[in-house]
């Protein structure tokens, strides 16, 4: 399965602000799954730079 990166509900890592999705932070592989975590991610990175205390 590869290096994998634990992350929380919001796809982000143990380091504040790096966020990760997709195959290096989830099982099964799977392309569906992995778009739907890339959107997921990507706005949950929105979420944190216009909330930041959210
Ligand atoms: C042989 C095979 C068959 C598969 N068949 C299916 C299938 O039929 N259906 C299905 O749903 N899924 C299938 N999968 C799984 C699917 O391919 C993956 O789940 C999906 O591609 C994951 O997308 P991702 O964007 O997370 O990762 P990836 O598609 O692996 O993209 C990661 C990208 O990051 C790049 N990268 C890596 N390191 C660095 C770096 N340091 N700097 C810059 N770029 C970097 C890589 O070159 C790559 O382009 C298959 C996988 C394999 C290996």
């Amino acid at each position: 399965m590869g290096i994998q990166i634990r992350t929380n509900e919001a796809k982000e890592s143990s380091i504040p602000g790096v966020f990760a999705c997709g195959d290096v932070a989830r099982v099964p592989h799977s392309v569906s799954l992995a778009v739907g975590d890339g959107a997921w991610a990507g706005a949950q990175l929105h979420r944190s730079l216009v909330w930041p205390e959210s």
